[in-house]
């Protein structure tokens, strides 16, 4: 007899990304020689003096409940760091604290979209915003972007119904690595500040940007955009936290209680621990994030020449993020077969584009050595150029 599981149960795939990262991971533990380009994380240690904070707090027995939404001292480092950073002003009831950037963009799916309001969704796009509007019952919208993966604002307009309630913003892109156009940026917020349609602008990759380019944050616009805006970001790829778990966001006031509600129904407090490193990741030295953007600015370059020789593929340069997202089209190969025989016959794991939107590319992080970079590519190389497909 089969279980009567839920209704929306049905709607949700687990996540592909971590799906091939996992199963990469295990070939790997069963000693097989895999390079794997699957990552969505940094692969450089947290910062010592992000790891300290935590063995103090933990030597201070901090470790009980907080408040839900996370302590002042910590919603204080953020608001500082949207000043500081983004050059928007959040009070510090405009600021909430969840676990992993993940979570703070659920409880905002979850706190602005319900039974068939419509979100607009750019891809290629992330792959859990599509299933975490499902979740809320809201109907994912796609809106294709442009020439080396640009959002045009005259794209976005075209999409806008009725029922639009709110407006994907990725920026730099996973999986793309684009950065908005400043200008475009700027005409799509005048479209949601005509509309009334509210803006998720995820920023999480804001700092891997690549030869001086700057994001700009929607909510630095004007007031009347900021109200309309929720900025996510999480210390995850900043700081190389992923395992930490620490989102946040910047918003309105009666989106962050609504989020907080749903937070407190659910995980509770963001872990005691990660909060009091996150005031030290935000507050401390910001050196260690330098030196490795700039690392991961070689990665890419040596990434993207090393595709673009090989023959068969073809990838355009990423402004930002850590991945490449070559178009396989020429292959004739679907993304997921190109995925699974790379991976089965040359040992390379990397992502499907079908898990974000688009089967004619495939994504490949550049968190690596430079050494299992090159290891990865003459491997591509070589099984491009074999008979066998
Ligand atoms: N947003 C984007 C575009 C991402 O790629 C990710 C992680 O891969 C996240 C948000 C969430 O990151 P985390 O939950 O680790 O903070």
């Amino acid at each position: 007899m089969s279980l009567k599981l839920a209704k929306r149960t049905s709607q949700i795939s687990p996540s592909m990304t971590i799906a091939v990262d996992s199963k990469a991971k295990q070939m790997k533990k069963e000693g097989k020689d895999i390079i794997i380009f699957g990552a969505g994380e940094p692969d450089f240690p947290t910062p010592q003096n992000i790891k300290e904070a935590a063995i103090k707090g933990i030597n201070n027995n901090f470790t009980r409940y907080t408040p839900t939404g996370g302590i002042p001292e910590l919603k204080k480092a953020v608001a500082d760091k949207f000043k500081r950073e983004n050059r928007i002003d959040y009070d510090l009831s405009e600021v909430t604290i969840s676990c992993g950037g993940k979570h703070t963009l659920f409880n905002a799916i979850m706190s602005v979209v319900g039974k068939g309001d419509e979100v607009i969704l750019p891809s290629p796009y992330w792959v859990s915003y599509y299933d975490m509007i499902k979740i809320a019952e809201g109907t994912p919208v796609i809106c294709n972007t442009g020439k080396n993966f640009k959002l045009s604002s005259a794209d976005v307009r075209k999409k806008i119904t009725g029922k639009t309630k709110l407006i994907i913003l990725n920026s730099p892109s996973n999986p793309t690595g684009a950065v908005i156009d400043e200008k475009e940026l700027k005409k799509i917020a005048e479209i949601a500040v005509g509309k009334n349609i509210l803006m998720i602008s995820d920023e999480v990759y804001e700092h891997f940007i690549y030869g001086g380019g700057k994001n700009k944050s929607a909510a630095s616009l004007n007031d009347e955009t900021k109200n309309l805006t929720i900025t996510v970001n999480s210390l995850s790829k900043t700081y190389s936290m992923t395992g930490w778990r620490i989102g946040f966001c910047g918003a309105n006031k009666e989106i962050i209680k609504s989020m907080e509600s749903i937070q407190s129904q659910s995980t509770g407090n963001p872990t005691s621990i990660a909060q009091i490193a996150a005031v030290e990741a935000l507050s401390g030295q910001q050196e260690s994030v330098k030196e490795m953007v700039t690392a991961f600015e070689k990665r890419r370059n040596i990434m993207v020449k090393r595709l673009n020789e090989m023959g068969g593929v073809e990838c355009i340069k990423p402004e930002g993020a850590f991945y490449c997202f070559p178009d396989i089209s020429k292959t004739k190969m679907s993304s997921a077969v190109f995925s699974s025989k790379l991976l089965e016959e040359s040992l390379v794991a990397l992502v499907p584009g079908i898990a974000f939107g688009s089967d004619k590319h495939v994504r490949l992080s550049y968190a690596a050595s430079v050494e299992d970079i090159n290891k990865g590519m003459d491997r591509m190389e070589k099984w491009l150029k074999s008979a066998k497909h």
